[in-house]
């Protein structure tokens, strides 16, 4: 920095020694007042004066005051030339704003000294005010042009606008969507999304309290237009020992286009794409969510789980389903709630998350009021279902678990009532029958699999009497299962698991072999005219190549086909009709007895039984059991047997364990009888030795 020396004196003198003395540095003198400020106008890089007080026409007091006015010339160091007498001069000419004096006669060493001293400071001066400068610069730059919000305010409370003082830059009022004015009057309180806001304000609490120096988040402002920015946010305190300014920075970035992504992708990964219902991963996600939470209030899930779309889909097509599918769910989303969130955790299955109900009756009473919507809307559709519902435990969080529960009651509902939306509540009874369930389904398995095992599956066989001769013209095969874990189980209970899993097929063929084996025993014992009837479930009539499988095995047994009979109830006819006919046909035709089983308790009305091409209806228990509560004369038992005599049927009374139940059917002129009252279900050994006693 070159330093420029004004020297104003009317000692022409003295102008020239000091010119002289300061020769290295740049002179320019001037002899009175008005020339000196004259100078001053021509040369604006003098930076210092020395300045003479006593001259003609402007004194050196007259220059200081003129000085001192002018904005541009107050911040010139100027220094007096006083002389030794001139104490008062001094002083008052410090006042006016010189910055120091030198005495006359000058000492020229001390002049030189003086002004090194002073042109240090003014060098130390400049270089300051041009880091200053620098800085500003730098400041100025990164706040007005950074891609990125920035905002420097002092607001003690965010909900009390008035307090607020604060800087904003063009990238924040960008984002926000306001001008640093309608910021500073909004305050930002207002202008965060409401579900933003809370946690903000919990920050921002414990920023103003000092308990933190800075929190960051993402968090939304409502535009004026009303759309949403998203931004990366992060604030931070500033160290400030001015209490009113400025107390906290705020820096955003704008993340609205990434949020956009990431909401489209979180969108998709929680909801279904046909229906647009919250999909499993979202309910997984929120039940561990609300358990981590530890809420106490009562919750559960709701589970409407619907039973025949397959089918649905075979019948109409895959469109038509989806349709229907769409409609349910937009159907059962008007129950949706705040406390009943609707989620669809698979194609066929819909979950009410329940929050905050009273007891299990809020439960049943919803369970119905979804039950009755269901079945008037889609009773067109054939739509039909199960509700299962389980009570969520305050330490369950395992949600598979739940979701298993709740499949076990919907599915229980399901194959307990069948056709409409019934409800079934999951408790530890349900659990223990389902894993009941699958224990047998695994011994089931396993024999069908021919595992080695020592669970049993084997025949019992009960005599049938033929009244005409009164003699045993046959056995009912009748399977029983005996496993390791659960002891005897009746086939009541595992009949209707193996063909719910289909083992039925396999389990099927094992009993047929095993009735085959005892015609064959029963030959050899010399009783080759006595049958064995074979109980036989719609799932193997229907299977494919049944028949054949049967041909096969009764070629590969050597029994005669004439001692062979099966048993079907009426309800094979209600799955397929012609089907079913078409397979009983070619039994019937190869030498096979037919039976239905269970008769009047059924699908079909009596006037079909024409087309059933059936030898034997097995009149069910119920009207043998009618015979001994009813009197003889009102009783429609013999109705049933002369219609199937008419239609060309004979007839075997089931379940008959009285005498005078007996006496009523020889009255009445059934065919044959079959029960307790003629014997249990035996083993094959006593069942031999039944056959030789009842002979003798
Ligand atoms: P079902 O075909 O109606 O068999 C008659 C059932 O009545 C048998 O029960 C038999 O033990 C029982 N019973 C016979 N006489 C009397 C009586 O006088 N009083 C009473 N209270 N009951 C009597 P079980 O053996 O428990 O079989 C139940 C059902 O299981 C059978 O009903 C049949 O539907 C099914 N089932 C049994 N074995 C097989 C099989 O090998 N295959 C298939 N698909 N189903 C079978
Ligand atoms: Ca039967
Ligand atoms: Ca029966």
């Amino acid at each position: 920095m070159t330093i420029k020396i004004l020297v104003v004196d009317d000692s022409a003198s003295d102008r020239f020694i000091i010119e002289n003395m300061l020769s290295d540095y740049g002179i320019v003198t001037a002899c009175d007042g008005v020339e000196a400020m004259q100078m001053l106008k021509e040369h604006r890089d003098i930076n210092l004066i020395i300045l003479d007080l006593n001259m003609p026409n402007m004194n050196g007091f007259q220059v200081l005051e003129a000085l001192y006015e002018d904005d541009e010339f107050r911040g010139i160091r100027t220094i007096i030339l006083t002389n030794y007498d001139e104490l008062d001069n001094e002083i008052r000419g410090l006042r006016l704003g010189a910055v120091d004096y030198i005495r006359k006669p000058i000492h020229m060493a001390s002049l030189r000294a003086r002004i090194e001293v002073h042109a240090s400071l003014l060098r130390a001066k400049k270089a300051l005010e041009q880091r200053l400068d620098d800085q500003t610069m730098t400041f100025e730059m990164i706040f007005e042009q950074a891609p990125i919000g920035i905002a420097i305010s002092h607001n003690r409370d965010p909900e009390c606008p008035d307090e607020i003082t604060m800087q904003v830059n063009p990238v924040y009022e960008r984002i926000t969507g306001r001008t640093k004015d309608e910021l500073a009057c909004s305050g930002w309180a207002s202008i965060t999304h409401p579900d933003d806001l809370e946690e903000e304000l919990k920050y921002y609490r414990k920023l103003q309290a000092g308990e933190i120096d800075k929190y960051s988040m993402e968090k939304r402002f409502i535009k004026p237009d009303g759309s949403v920015a998203w931004v990366y946010m992060v604030v931070a305190s500033l160290n400030s020992n001015d209490e009113s300014k400025y107390n906290h920075i705020c820096i955003l970035k704008d993340i609205t286009e990434r949020k956009q992504i990431e909401l489209e992708r979180k969108y998709i990964s929680e909801h279904n794409s046909q229906t647009g219902l919250y999909n499993r991963y979202s309910l997984e996600m929120r039940l561990a969510e609300d358990y981590k939470q530890k809420l106490t209030t009562k919750r559960a899930l709701l589970g409407i789980d619907l039973s025949n779309t397959q089918l649905l889909t075979t019948n109409y097509g895959f469109m038509y389903t989806q349709k229907a599918i769409k409609e349910i769910a937009d159907t059962l989303n008007q129950y949706s709630t705040k406390n009943r969130v609707l989620y669809q955790t698979h194609e066929s299955r819909f979950v009410f998350y329940m929050l905050d109900y009273n007891d299990k009756k809020d439960l049943i009473y919803f369970g119905n009021l979804i039950s009755d919507v269901l079945e008037t809307k889609f009773v067109m559709d054939r739509i039909n279902g199960g509700i299962g519902i389980v009570e969520i435990e305050q330490d369950q969080y395992d949600v598979d678990i739940l979701l298993r529960r709740l499949l076990i009651a919907s599915e229980r509902s399901k194959s307990l009532y069948g056709k409409t939306f019934e409800i079934c509540i999951y408790d530890d009874k349900l659990e223990a029958l389902v894993s009941r369930e699958r224990d047998i389904m695994q011994a089931l398995s396993a024999i069908a699999n021919d595992k080695d095992t020592n669970d049993r599956l084997y025949l019992q066989f009960q005599p049938i009497l033929d009244l005409k001769t009164n003699r045993i013209s046959g056995f009912e095969a009748l399977a029983r299962l005996n496993t390791e874990k659960l002891g005897p189980i009746s086939p009541v209970e595992f009949i209707p698991i193996a063909e719910k899993s289909k083992l039925i097929v396999s389990i099927g063929e094992k009993i047929n072999k095993m009735a085959f084996d005892f015609i064959n025993r029963l030959g050899q014992e010399g009783y080759d005219s006595i049958g064995v009837s074979i109980n036989i479930s719609a799932i193997q009539l229907l299977s494919p190549s049944f028949s054949d499988k049967l041909f096969k095995l009764i070629d590969e047994s050597k029994v005669n086909i004439k001692n062979v009979s099966i048993e079907i109830t009426e309800s094979v006819f209600a799955s397929d009709y012609r089907n079913t006919n078409r397979v009983l046909d070619r039994l019937r035709k190869a030498g096979i007895q037919i039976a239905i089983d269970d008769f009047g308790t059924g699908y079909s009305s009596l006037a079909s039984e024409y087309e059933l091409r059936v030898s034997y209806l097995k009149i069910d228990k119920y009207f043998i059991d009618k015979l001994l509560v009813t009197q003889p004369n009102k009783a429609i038992t013999n109705e049933i047997i002369s219609i199937a005599h008419k239609l060309g049927h004979h007839t075997i009374a089931e379940g008959v364990e009285y005498q005078s139940q007996l006496h009523y059917l020889e009255n009445h002129n059934c065919d044959k009888v079959q029960g307790y009252l003629i014997s249990r279900p035996l083993d094959e050994d006593q069942a031999i030795d039944f056959l030789k006693r009842y002979k003798s």
